[in-house]
């Protein structure tokens, strides 16, 4: 394979830039010809498509976000956007695509696929929400970040003896709220794969505040269907203690990658690119113990997502 191209699509991930630097200078020290396009599929079916050199990726390692961008489009989902995002790389004579971004992206990755592009998928989404590799690009920076969230509100919530619950990113998947909530000292994590007992929250809360703590920390993941706002007023109303709700937001998608995500991105991201030159039919690269994988795309995406049942289990013990 003599021309490749590279897209972020989904949300944005620290790491994303990592991954399109390795990329970048992984192809072109196979002497192939690597072009960047804009805007995920959004930018493809634009044409947005510009020629990478060593140089047009130096000085973004260490950067959040990502140089080529990132977008939603609406327009690929169809056959007929498809079929365009096809002729598109056939236009311009790309044979194979990296794609790094999430299951969406990966689903579009199938698409071009069956319209005969060669695709890497490159898992790259703070979620952590892909069922066939333990880790994804940019989740354990999410989870670093929600950490020096957690030890700020630390502080202020001991000075006021308050209790907070912090709402962070996960709409299915409850692994930033699980690892965070671990490696925090939260007192409780909310999940959307574990049903809530209120009840139980409270008694925690209670026995903390008996015992002659300041503070209680609870982390609840956007998926569970709770009101954050409102569960505050229910925790204080039940516990007579103040309670607030913090919502980070997309504070957690930003700042510098972590060392692990920038070493996953380049390790992950040159595997795709060997592969494209290989000649290879299309997979999703991933992580698994110690060891990089790929599998066969339509098999990635099949692997269910298995909930760290353990990990929770210890938080409970230990908080
Ligand atoms: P994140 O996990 O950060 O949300 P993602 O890759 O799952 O990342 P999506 O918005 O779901 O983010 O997908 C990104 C883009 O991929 C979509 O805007 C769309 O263009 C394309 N896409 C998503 N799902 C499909 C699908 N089923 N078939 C074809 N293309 C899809």
């Amino acid at each position: 394979m003599k021309r490749i191209g590279i897209l972020t699509s989904g949300g944005d991930a620290p790491g994303m830039n990592a991954a399109v630097r390795a990329a970048v200078r992984k192809g072109l020290s196979m002497e192939m010809e690597v072009y960047g396009i804009e805007r995920g599929y959004e930018g493809l079916l634009d044409g947005d498509i510009k020629k990478m050199e060593w140089k047009s990726v130096g000085d973004i390692l260490q950067r959040g976000g990502t140089i080529l961008r990132t977008a939603r489009s609406e327009r690929f989902m169809t056959a007929e956007g498809q079929d365009h995002a096809a002729k598109m790389l056939e236009t311009f004579g790309i044979e194979g695509l990296v794609v790094i971004g999430g299951d969406g992206s990966f689903r579009g990755g199938l698409d071009l696929d069956k319209r005969g592009i060669k695709v890497m998928g490159v898992p790259g989404t703070i979620d952590n929400d892909l069922g066939y590799t333990d880790y994804t690009i940019g989740f354990d920076t999410a989870v670093n970040t929600v950490l020096s969230l957690i030890s700020n509100i630390r502080d202020t919530a001991s000075a006021h003896e308050r209790t907070t619950i912090i709402e962070v990113m996960g709409r299915h998947c409850g692994d930033i709220a699980l690892h965070a909530g671990l490696a925090g000292g939260a007192d409780v994590i909310m999940v959307p794969e574990i049903e809530v007992d209120l009840n139980k929250v409270c008694r925690k809360v209670l026995r903390g505040q008996q015992s002659g703590k300041l503070h209680s920390i609870i982390i609840k993941a956007e998926g569970v269907q709770m009101n954050s706002i409102e569960l505050a007023s229910e925790i204080e109303e039940r516990t007579g203690r103040e309670a607030r709700a913090v919502v980070p937001g997309h504070i957690q998608r930003g700042g510098t990658p972590s060392g692990r995500d920038r070493i996953l991105a380049s390790l992950m991201a040159t595997k795709a690119v060997q592969l494209l030159y290989d000649d290879e039919e299309s997979k999703a690269i991933g992580i698994v113990g110690d060891e990089i994988v790929s599998y066969a795309f339509e098999e990635a995406l099949k692997i269910k997502r298995e909930f760290g049942n353990d990990i929770f289990e210890l938080a409970e013990i230990l908080s």
